[in-house]
């Protein structure tokens, strides 16, 4: 049994360049509902989002999507989910996926992402909340996302203790390794942590 029972997946609403992305949403999905953990998504069908949700719901598990009204046609509702919450706005989509996840994990994916993804660090940062955030780097995808942290850090205006605010890996097996960690017992340190 897995510590967590939810799990806030922020990815792209397209499928991205690398051919390896869709599977690999694919499969994050299907090893979150052997696990027995809900995804908590967006609620779209299309790209990285619709293959994680697709992958959770082929394996019999559970998968709550909170999509904007405005939302429904651009990113397209998923009908096949166990609920799909349509809310006013996306400060509500927001707010809900964070209330209802026990932690976090961003794949590939677009500027949304990006904001969805500093966002929680940021609450972090701020003391909001201290729920584990994990970044999946597959293929390498976030390494200048990384790069340019730490340049960041080095520059001054990110202090070094925010590498302890989110982890970096590189495979679905070390994503679900740190949730199952206590965070005293990770290694702050870690080469695959920013
Ligand atoms: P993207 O990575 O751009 O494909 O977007 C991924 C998801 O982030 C989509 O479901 C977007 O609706 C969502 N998203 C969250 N916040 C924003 C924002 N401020 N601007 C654009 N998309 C956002």
């Amino acid at each position: 049994m897995s510590p967590i029972s939810s799990l806030c997946v922020y990815c792209g609403s397209s499928r991205g360049a690398n051919p390896n992305f869709v599977p690999m949403a694919t499969d994050l999905g299907r090893q979150m509902a052997e696990r027995k953990i809900r995804l908590i998504y967006g609620g779209g069908r299309v790209g990285l989002m619709g293959a994680c949700a697709d992958g959770v719901m082929a394996s019999g598990g559970e998968v709550i999507g909170i999509i904007p009204q405005h939302l429904q046609d651009r990113e397209i509702g998923h009908s096949g989910l166990t609920e799909l919450k349509v809310v006013d706005n996306m400060h509500t989509r927001k707010r809900m996926m964070f209330d209802l996840s026990d932690a976090f994990c961003v794949l590939p994916g677009g500027l949304g992402t990006l904001e969805e993804l500093f966002e929680v660090v940021t609450w972090r940062q701020l003391g909001m909340h201290d729920k584990p955030i994990v970044v999946l780097n597959l293929d390498g995808y976030w390494d200048k996302l990384v790069g340019m942290i730490d340049g960041i850090i080095d520059d001054g205006f990110v202090q070094p203790s925010a590498r302890q605010y989110f982890s970096v890996v590189n495979s679905i097996g070390r994503l679900f390794d740190i949730l199952a960690a206590p965070p005293e017992t990770q290694e702050p340190d870690h080469p695959e942590r920013i």
